[in-house]
């Protein structure tokens, strides 16, 4: 595993966080606001809401605020105006926000676009929390390789690794049997094919447990989600593609598990609130109090598990084959879903048409050995082209956020 445990660093601990606009990223400013004298924030970054990026830099006085699209930098230097905080914008100034010395950061990026800013913190050494697991997905060996260049520390975020790195046994990883990643099932579950046929982004973005972006919301509803994170455990613990599970439980307590030889089964347990591991990684290795509900057993009365469909659900199958594939595969795999869920974002395609692209990408991609960064750029860029085709998408760069 990739993690040095000599890394606590002294209170208060100087934080910067990538893609603080989001989800995770305001799910990590809520619990560093409940701990103000804890933290002190480096750098904060957004895509393009300047005004929501703004009013957070000012609330936390970070030190400086980055957005992601140039064509706003005067909108946000209009914003934090008198306020000290430095501005800078684009693709460069996201990298320059994580070569700045924070000793932890938030990796809260969507997408392939978090690549270069998390592999920028990784490579000065830093205590990476990584929510962004597309760039895992791209990366896989590269990434890795870096953090034992640097001596980065990589906590995973994502609620199932961060419930499997809670309960796997790192000093003895020939014990571990098996790896159970948990998935609710996303919104569709008990649909039929015929009628995911008629589901709207309005049903596809509404997730039963979890609060959280439109991209990763949507991969839930595939499943491409669980796919994603199968690719994702394979670089995070020590264990062959064949030991990794995947366990239907709608319910989302139980946020993963590791099964011992010897017949035993740890798992991590608690209530769906993405501030409960996102605070296992910002107090790391002590921990803090959140506000997250209480997990109360007797009130949920009930857990229930079963086997994925993945006949209704062929994301899951796809990624199984690019984990096994390897080489280009996973990059593949990871730029045609970012295309096909924009696509269908923008109303262009249908649900079950995300991953028949994915799909088709993948059968029309050559199969390429990656050894450089290079390698995976250019697999992406390929993909996505073809991808764009399929599509009939205009590629942009961001979100809305
Ligand atoms: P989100 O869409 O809510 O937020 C994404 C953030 O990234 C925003 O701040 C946005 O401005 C920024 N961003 C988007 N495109 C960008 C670009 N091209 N350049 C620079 N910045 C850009 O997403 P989220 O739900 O917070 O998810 C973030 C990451 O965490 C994803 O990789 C997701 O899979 C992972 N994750 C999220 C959750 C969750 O509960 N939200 C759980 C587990 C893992
Ligand atoms: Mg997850």
């Amino acid at each position: 595993m990739n993690v040095s445990w000599a890394k606590a660093d002294a209170a208060p601990r100087r934080v910067s966080i990538l893609g603080s606009t989001g989800s995770i990223g305001n799910s990590t400013l809520d619990l560093i606001g409940r701990n103000r004298d804890s933290y002190e924030v480096e750098a904060l970054t957004a895509y393009s809401n300047v005004t929501l990026l703004a009013g957070q830099a000012r609330a936390v006085d970070a030190k400086l605020a980055v957005i992601g699209d140039e064509r706003r930098y005067a909108e946000l230097k209009a914003e934090l105006e008198g306020s000290g905080i430095e501005v800078a914008a684009g693709m460069a100034a996201l990298v320059e926000a994580a070569q700045r010395p924070a000793a932890w950061v938030m990796a809260g990026i969507v997408g392939a676009a978090g690549l270069e800013p998390t592999l920028a913190a990784v490579r000065r050494g830093a205590v990476v929390a990584l929510a962004n697991k597309e760039c895992l997905v791209c990366t896989g060996a590269l990434m890795l390789e870096e953090v034992r260049r640097s001596g980065a520390t990589l906590l995973p975020v994502d609620s199932e690794h961060n419930a499997i790195f809670q309960v796997f046994d790192f000093a003895r990883p020939s014990a571990v049997e098996r790896v159970i990643l948990t998935a609710s099932g996303g919104p569709f579950l008990h649909c039929q094919l015929s009628e995911l046929k008629q589901v709207t982004l309005e049903q596809a973005v509404a997730h039963p447990n979890w609060d959280m972006g439109a991209k990763i919301s949507i991969d839930s509803a595939t499943m491409m989600n669980k796919g994603l994170e199968l690719i994702e455990a394979s670089h995070l613990f020590p264990v062959a593609p064949e030991q990794l599970e995947v366990l239907i439980h709608p319910q989302s307590v139980v946020h993963s598990m590791v099964a011992y030889v010897d017949g035993a089964v740890l798992a991590q347990l608690g209530a769906p609130d993405m501030r409960t591991p996102i605070a296992h990684t910002l107090a790391w290795p002590e921990r803090i109090k959140t506000p997250a509900k209480r997990l109360d057993l007797t009130e949920i009365g009930k857990l229930t598990f079963h086997a994925p469909d993945e006949k209704r659900f062929p994301a899951l199958r796809l990624a199984r084959e690019a984990l096994h594939n390897g080489g280009s595969a996973p990059i593949v795999l990871n730029a045609a879903n970012e295309v096909a869920v924009q696509a269908f974002t923008e109303r262009r395609i249908g649900f079950l048409r995300i991953v028949e692209i994915v799909d088709e990408v993948l059968q029309r991609s050559p199969m390429e050995q990656i050894s450089s960064l290079d390698d995976v750029r250019d697999a992406d860029r390929r993909a996505r082209a073809i991808a764009v085709e399929l599509s009939d998408l205009v590629p942009s760069q961001g979100d809305a956020s």
